[in-house]
């Protein structure tokens, strides 16, 4: 059986992805077969079509967010769970590995990606683990769904689990429109702390200020390194969400208070930073790494997603057809939340 999927055969721009029929996965031993209704687009998925990193399957089906309804079990996996509305956790662990005897499943050495280092979601029908494919409440929809795993996990280990923020401290979230930024000013909104952010343009100022930030800069408008240092009675931030790497990190590093956390999860817009070492041991900073999270963070943040607490922010729904204009999207940085695509 054949299936509809956006897929690419070379790397590229995103010229490179078309729709094509292709086998339909079978679902192996302790494997679930998901019917895709809902699959979101990260920074990830144009990492992957770039070529950037270079280890994937090819040609490759992307897409790692997902959520549809198990439509067939493999062996060893409960019958009666056909017909589940379901979310997938995208992290691959080894389960063996000294990291995930410690329940530190993102930091596995031989971590992976669902839909980066094997096919994903951008598709009728994907295949995945059954214990790491959850079942979601009636009323939640596909595209809500969809729009959780990556910048939900990945936001919510940065703060709860790296930089342990507590109420009351502050926060400084960069490019905040991008979707696992705000997850970062949502979470961060819930935790108790006061939330400040940078964006660029006036609707976008609004919007994140809707979401629960305190204080928004437009980047385009202010020197915000300075200001939220004025802002914080010139003391500066406990906690930098950095995702966006080489043009915004000196200024992320001088927000920081005196025994500031700047943590990052990503580099966007350029890897290679600069950080002078004075800076980080007489302010006595820490710069914290952080990727995806752990299987009990994802379990975490699914119980108060799922209690309502915190609502994924969809910024459109396209169809699977319209991939290429989704890459595209991504690409210009124009979207406020996830980008979903729908089969
Ligand atoms: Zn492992």
């Amino acid at each position: 059986m054949t299936m509809r999927a956006a897929i690419f055969h070379e790397h590229g721009g995103p010229e490179v992805v078309r729709i094509e029929q292709v086998e339909r996965p079978r679902p192996g031993r302790g494997e679930v077969l998901v019917q895709v209704r809902a699959s979101a687009m990260n920074h990830l998925d144009l990492w992957v079509r770039r070529g950037i990193p270079i280890e994937t399957t090819m040609p490759h089906i992307g897409g790692s967010d997902i959520a549809g309804v198990i439509a067939e079990v493999g062996d060893e996996v409960d019958a009666g769970r056909a017909g589940e509305r379901v979310v997938i956790n995208p992290s691959l662990w080894c389960g063996r590995c000294w990291a995930c005897a410690r329940g530190e499943e993102s930091m596995c050495v031989q971590f992976r990606i669902l839909g980066e280092h094997t096919d994903g979601g951008f598709a009728e029908f994907v295949a995945a683990r059954a214990d790491r494919v959850y079942r979601i409440p009636d009323e939640m929809s596909f595209e809500d769904a969809a729009a959780i795993p990556i910048s939900y996990m990945t936001a919510w280990r940065a703060l709860v689990s790296r930089a342990a923020l507590k109420p009351g401290e502050d926060v400084l979230v960069i490019g905040a429109s991008g979707g696992t930024a705000l997850a970062a000013v949502q979470i961060a909104r819930l935790m108790g702390a006061r939330v400040f952010a940078v964006t660029m343009g006036a609707d976008k100022v609004e919007a994140i200020r809707a979401l629960g930030a305190d204080v928004v800069y437009d980047r385009a408008e202010t020197d915000w390194a300075k200001a939220v240092f004025k802002d914080t009675g010139k003391r500066g931030v406990d906690v930098v969400v950095e995702n966006v790497g080489a043009p915004t990190w000196a200024g992320s590093v001088r927000a920081l208070a005196n025994g500031g956390r700047l943590v990052t999860y990503g580099g966007t817009a350029g890897p290679k930073v600069e950080l002078d070492v004075r800076g980080v041991f007489w302010r006595q900073i820490q710069v914290i790494g952080t990727t995806m999270a752990s299987r009990g963070e994802f379990e975490d943040l699914l119980r108060v997603i799922f209690a309502g607490r915190l609502r994924p922010v969809v910024d459109s729904v396209m169809p699977l057809d319209d991939a290429r204009a989704a890459h595209e999207r991504l690409e210009t940085g124009g979207q406020l939340g996830k980008v979903v695509l729908v089969p």
